[in-house]
């Protein structure tokens, strides 16, 4: 495979909703001037069904306000990378009728099935106004952007791996691995996931991909404790 770590410029991350734990979504620069969304966070104002027994959600600035920190408006995204439908992580994905929408084919299938998890929150991700590429498989979306699958969490689920010029390889697991502590071969289910055994595949293809590339950093997709030590926007890798 070849790599060339100078394409990527920085990767920002950004908060846009606190539960539990940090709500949060990507954005990585090319050096040629893409933008490349990760994930749309929640829709502002959104709060748990009650029955779940979850806190109420504070809401910071959404991904569309943050993005405007950096004077970019949601048509200047090129790419939306979407991990999957979670209402966490596809929340605004309107915004972005304009962006070309990368999914895992397997996921998309699974959501357009019908399957309850997703068809609660389908004006989000299934509005006509947006345009899908469906992927089979890993892949390398630009250089320096790979595409991991991870089933377990959701089937056709993606992590993320970004090579930066200076941090190097960066790997997003998205929620894979939410938290430190489940970056573990042996690691178990979570209430939100919906396969032991695909959970733990897919924790143990990350540690053998961080292994592989040596990865500068890993982010886990919703660990308080890691959160308040990462750079955040308008800070950024680079
Ligand atoms: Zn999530």
């Amino acid at each position: 495979m070849t790599t060339h770590p100078a394409a990527l410029r920085r990767l920002y991350l950004m908060q846009v909703a606190k539960g539990l734990t940090p709500v949060v979504c990507y954005l990585v620069q090319t050096g040629d001037g893409k933008n490349i969304l990760i994930d749309s966070g929640l829709p502002k104002g959104f709060q748990p069904p009650p029955e779940m027994g979850l806190p109420p959600i504070s809401y910071a600035q959404d991904v569309v306000e943050q993005l405007a920190l950096l004077n970019l408006r949601p048509e200047d995204i090129d790419i939306l990378i979407c991990t999957h439908f979670d209402i966490d992580h596809c929340g605004n994905h309107p915004a972005f009728a304009r962006a070309e929408l990368v999914v895992q084919r397997q996921h998309y299938e699974l959501a357009r099935s019908g399957h309850p998890r997703f068809a609660r929150w389908s004006s989000r991700w299934d509005d006509p106004a947006l345009h899908y590429r469906q992927l089979d498989g890993d892949s390398v979306l630009l250089p320096g952007i790979e595409l991991i699958v991870t089933n377990g969490h959701t089937r056709g689920h993606q992590s993320v791996l970004v090579r930066l010029p200076e941090t190097g390889p960066v790997l997003l697991t998205i929620d894979a691995v939410p938290s430190q502590n489940l970056f573990a071969p042996d690691r178990p289910k979570t209430p939100q996931d919906d396969n032991e055994e695909l959970a733990r595949e897919g924790a143990r293809k990350l540690i053998a991909v961080a292994e592989r590339e040596q990865a500068g950093l890993v982010v886990f997709g919703h660990d308080n404790a890691q959160w308040e030590t990462l750079k955040k926007l308008p800070e950024y890798y680079s």
